[in-house]
């Protein structure tokens, strides 16, 4: 019996130098672990990242972190993870709330001052988002804006980027802020820092995940006294383990965004290749299709395949699907960028089809 097999080849990630790369040094801490490049995202373009909720995350590197904090400024809290990465010349993101934003404005001037990434996390940080009304759900997302904005003097100093509280998202929610040009920020392996567990837990939970994936956002709390003492541990093991740090800015108009390719933004992006062994043969589809807002390629091939697969593959997803006693089995290549597709043949028994797009480019 013939089969479709679906391969996907590893790629290899060539990344080219950052700009950044060489700016570790910090001035009196000679074994800190530093900041090893800023990252220039447009949040328009990926417009939700983190893959503890969505198929996309940020395009970072092998061993390469984001650290993020959320629910602050808490004066209490907030000075001293400042301190502790300060020591260490670490840039981060800062998502914050409208409440604590009003309350304790210069704490947050003290963020922006230390150079950290200001995102928003609402106003009041409802736990129900998902079950609010759009027009409430408008008002939290706008004044927690707002009340930064005021708190900085500045509402360009707020970067274009949001966590839903509890990450308790909805598409609605989700589409008001794309149209506000705003990035959704989840994460991509959070360290439970808010449930009732020790410092060292927390570190253990944070560096744990982070091997398991191998890069990613890091999800902590500036409100949390066990994330203060489990900070300086965290940022320990990441330089043991010889991980490095990733400053995210939003893109302005002076400031143009990192360049990459749509398969940097998946965890593990391979080169998707659709390959039919035995001889089959892929009939192309006569125009490209349009589905979903994605460029696809499609192939007709015999009915060999009875299940369905969606796969998170690079940029690009699989769908292959056939009703059982047909006798073509549809395989569409989708992209979701406006991909090239190369077709062709590698032996005579085993014809291809690969997105272009997925290959790095020069
Ligand atoms: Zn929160």
């Amino acid at each position: 019996m013939r089969s479709l097999v679906l391969r996907s080849a590893a790629i290899l990630l060539v990344l080219s130098a950052a700009p950044f790369a060489h700016a570790a040094e910090c001035p009196g801490h000679p074994d800190a672990l530093g900041t090893s490049r800023t990252l220039v995202v447009d949040p328009t373009e990926h417009p939700r990242i983190g893959t503890m909720q969505y198929p996309e995350t940020l395009p970072l590197a092998d061993h390469e972190v984001v650290l993020t904090f959320d629910d602050g400024p808490l004066p209490k809290h907030t000075k001293p993870i400042l301190d502790i990465l300060a020591a260490q010349c670490i840039k981060a993101t800062f998502f914050v709330v409208g409440q604590m934003a009003n309350a304790y404005p210069q704490e947050l001037r003290s963020i922006r001052d230390a150079g950290h990434t200001i995102g928003t996390h609402t106003q009041n940080h409802p736990l129900r988002m998902n079950r609010m009304s759009i027009e409430e759900n408008k008002a939290e997302i706008d004044q927690g804006i707002a009340s930064a904005a005021a708190a900085l003097g500045d509402p360009t100093q707020v970067a274009p980027f949001l966590r839903i509280p509890g990450l308790l998202r909805s598409s609605e929610v989700e589409d008001y802020l794309t149209s506000k040009g705003i990035q959704t920020w989840s994460a991509d392996f959070p360290a439970d820092d808010w449930h009732r567990i020790s410092p060292a837990r927390v570190t253990q939970l944070a560096i744990s995940r982070l091997e398991a994936k191998g890069r990613g956002i890091l999800l902590l709390h500036d409100i949390q006294a066990r994330t203060e003492k489990a900070l300086p541990n965290i940022l320990r093991e990441l330089k043991a383990r010889g991980y490095r740090i990733v400053h995210v800015v939003p893109a302005t108009k002076d400031l143009p965004k990192t360049p990459t390719a749509p398969w940097q933004w998946h965890l593990h992006p391979v080169e998707p290749v659709l390959s039919a062994a035995d001889g089959m043969r892929f009939r192309f589809a006569p125009q490209p299709l349009r589905a979903a807002g994605k460029t696809a390629a499609m192939a007709a091939v015999p009915a060999m395949v009875q299940s369905s697969r969606k796969g998170d593959i690079s940029a690009l997803w699989w769908n292959v699907h056939a009703d059982a006693g047909a006798q073509d089995a549809t395989v569409a290549l989708l992209s979701s960028s406006s991909a090239a597709f190369q077709f062709g043949e590698d032996t005579p028994k085993s014809p291809y089809l690969k997105a272009a797009s997925a290959l790095p480019r020069e």
